[in-house]
């Protein structure tokens, strides 16, 4: 516990002129307020209020803060009165531990209309002064830090709920992120135990094989910025456990193809800086499409800003980068905290300017119609991505926002997901695909045989139904494939006039290197084993003789203007693909066709040849861009991809297929299309596919 000349000499660090007396006064009538009342830990109850108040001082909060802190729990826990705070304490002091304390009680009560009503004069209160709110914040990080001690599960439950639902998102809507991951984690770890456990688990593992990867990473990066000029501080770090999980909720990843687990920062002194590290970044390794987000030209509506990207950083391994300067980086980690230190002094005016949805929240109070009306769109607001329905019974299951029926039947019960034919909402049947929205009321109706439809994974929204739905996929492909698979041995013995028993059998798998019959079909149903491999396996020298299957060969250079050299100038396309809409450099080195690249090739770093300007002219055709697909191992993936290729007219050159593991395979696809404008339309068109796991540009 922090020792009371400890609080002050670090509230004093960064405040000299705070209130030596007000923070000692406060510090010994807390201690004697809470006298010999004891936390769940056993420690005594004052260490509470002392570890909340030296959050605070992380924050570099002013004294008024600190000593509602110390403070904040005396009137609710203690016979000390609010008459008493505001003689000793000054109106100030009085104001804001009253505001806590009845942000306490709200979570103390149950009925509706006193919830309203408190939470209506909590939120007009935080709107003049948001010291209230973060006190209540740090309050609930020192609960949850302690939340282990507390030995009733339902308890703790409750606890963990209420902290993933209101306060991290509130932590979140201040632009508090340092309070919110930390909120977050701790509710994680608490209401999620296996998923929790499963990915630090996940992680150790990717640790073992890396060693110390993210230091290494970061003074590589830290390294390529310095020899361009750029002095910046770049750390790394894992990514937390909750961010992970709900990113695989998100996006319906496994775990094995979750891709950054790896963020880096780089910090640097100005804005303009800002931009050329990322020039630097993105010269060095090659961008992912789509995750290219600048939050300083445009920043969030809580104020954040910083410039958001994430590369390829060696083979298949994706990590994060964030850009900022020091100034965006402590308001990023603080948020309106941080603006509060900036501004200290000043009665927490600029707040409303700087944080606009503070604006929302009035607009709500003063329009909302009835108490309930009020605390439901209070709540709502935290949650817009997210969904609130309810059983026939009454009980309430929040869901990913775009949910649908069949997704609050796996919600419910994994067996009522498995049987569900039909739903009413409200009463009135309704389309699976139906979108539910807040306050609806779900019926599932149900038939005697348990058989999922494989459509419903093209609408789904939550993970657990979409898993459950590909779990039955799976089966069923796998049913379907043996079926063909012994389908396509049968005819191949007719074929071969041989009798298909062990004796036969047996010696071709050996030289196929598969371990049984059922291997052996499934290969051929997946076309993984031509029927000319398998004959030859089967009886060798069967083949000879038969002409081997042709290769598609490259295309012509298609016809290509560039604007910028001059006419008749020889040149030649890089090995980043560039295409009509890319932005472009030459590169030439005496003697050689000057080469193209994208602005973003990855050679560039190493690029010691003259730079030209150059852009693309008028008469230009078209270019042959490439695309790393991931597809689902399922049947149909192709001619699905085959046909989205065609209706956008675009030319497959080139088709390589690349084998990762039993569910997945990678394609490399090579196509012709107009310009850039096009290719993003193929891409997106190609990411629809329900085979389709992600579509991604080849660069160099
Ligand atoms: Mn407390």
């Amino acid at each position: 516990m922090l020792r009371q000349y400890e609080l002050v000499e670090r509230v004093k660090a960064y405040d000299p002129d705070a209130d030596e007396d007000l923070l000692n006064r406060a510090y010994v009538f807390s201690m004697k307020a809470h006298g010999s009342q004891l936390r769940a830990s056993g420690d005594p109850y004052f260490s509470h209020p002392i570890e909340v108040a030296g959050i605070l001082t992380d924050l570099k909060l002013d004294d008024e803060t600190i000593a509602t802190g110390i403070l904040h729990d005396t009137i609710e826990d203690t016979v000390a009165t609010q008459e008493q705070i505001d003689r000793l304490f000054g109106k100030n002091v009085g104001r804001l531990v009253d505001g806590v304390t009845k942000l306490s009680k709200i979570e103390a009560q149950t009925d509706s209309e006193r919830q309203a009503e408190n939470l209506r004069k909590f939120l007009l209160a935080m709107s003049n002064d948001i010291r209230v709110l973060l006190v209540k914040l740090a309050d609930r990080l020192h609960n949850m830090r302690t939340l282990h001690h507390i030995k009733s599960d339902a308890k703790r439950l409750r606890i963990a709920r209420e902290t993933m639902d209101i306060y991290a998102p509130l932590a979140e809507r201040i632009g508090m992120y340092s309070f919110m991951d930390e909120l977050q984690e701790l509710a994680f770890r608490e209401l999620e135990p296996e998923g929790h456990a499963t990915i630090t688990a996940r992680l150790a593992k990717l640790r073992e094989g890396g060693g110390d990867l993210v230091a290494r990473i970061a003074s590589g990066m830290k390294l390529v910025l310095a020899q361009k000029g750029i002095d910046a501080e770049v750390t790394g770090r894992e990514k937390r456990p909750y961010s992970i999980w709900r990113k695989m909720q998100g996006r319906q990843m496994s775990f094995e193809a979750l891709p950054d687990v790896m963020a880096f920062r780089i910090i640097v002194d100005d804005e303009a800086e800002c931009y050329r590290a990322l020039g630097v970044i993105h010269g060095r390794w090659p961008t992912v499409i789509g995750r290219f987000k600048d939050f300083i030209s445009t920043p969030k509506r809580n104020g954040y800003k910083s410039i958001h990207t994430t590369v390829l950083h060696g083979e298949n391994s994706r990590i994060e980068v964030q850009i900022r300067t020091r100034r965006m980086h402590e308001e990023a980690e603080n948020g309106l905290a941080a603006h509060w230190a900036y501004k200290q002094g000043d009665e927490g005016s600029g707040a409303r300017e700087a944080y606009p949805w503070l604006e929302d929240l009035l607009d709500v109070l003063h329009d909302a119609a009835s108490p309930e009306e009020l605390l439901e769109n209070a709540r709502l607001a935290m949650f817009q991505d997210q969904v609130f329905v309810f059983t026939p019974k009454g009980a309430l299951h929040q869901l990913p926002k775009d949910s649908t029926p069949v997704d609050f039947a796996y919600a419910v019960h994994s067996d009522l997901g498995d049987s569900c034919v039909g739903a009413k909402v409200n009463g009135r049947v309704v389309p699976l695909r139906t979108r539910l929205t807040n306050g609806d009321q779900v019926e599932i109706l149900r038939s005697k045989v348990k058989a999922p439809d494989p459509a419903w994974a093209g609408f789904v929204a939550s993970a657990k139904a979409r898993a459950a739905v590909r779990r039955h996929v799976r089966q069923k492909t796998r049913e379907e494939s043996l079926a063909m698979g012994s389908k396509l041995l049968e005819s191949l013995g007719l074929r071969l006039k041989v009798n298909l028993d062990d004796n036969m059998v047996a010696p071709a798998l050996a030289r196929l290197k598969l371990p049984d019959r059922t291997a052996l079909m499934l290969a051929m149903a997946s076309n993984a084993l031509t029927d000319a491999q398998v004959s030859e396996a089967l009886v060798p020298g069967s083949t000879a003789g038969q002409k081997p299957a042709r290769k598609r060969g490259k295309p012509g250079p298609a016809a290509i203007s560039i604007h910028g050299l001059t006419a008749g100038v020889a040149f030649e396309l890089g090995a980043c693909h560039p295409i009509p809409g890319d932005r472009i450099v030459g590169i030439r080195h005496a003697g050689k066709p000057i080469v193209i690249h994208t602005i973003d090739c990855t050679s560039l770093a190493e690029e010691d040849g003259e730079w030209l300007e150059v852009s693309w002219g008028d008469e230009t055709e078209g270019a042959a861009a490439q695309l790393a697909i991931v597809v689902h191992n399922q049947p149909g993936a192709l001619a699905a991809m085959a046909a989205v290729l065609a209706t956008h007219n675009a030319n497959i050159v080139n088709f390589r297929l690349k084998h990762r593991d039993r569910e997945f395979h990678t394609d490399i696809i090579d196509i012709e299309v107009e310009d850039l404008k096009h290719l993003t339309r193929i891409i997106a068109a190609l990411r629809t596919l329900q085979a389709v796991v992600s579509v991604e540009r080849v660069r160099g």
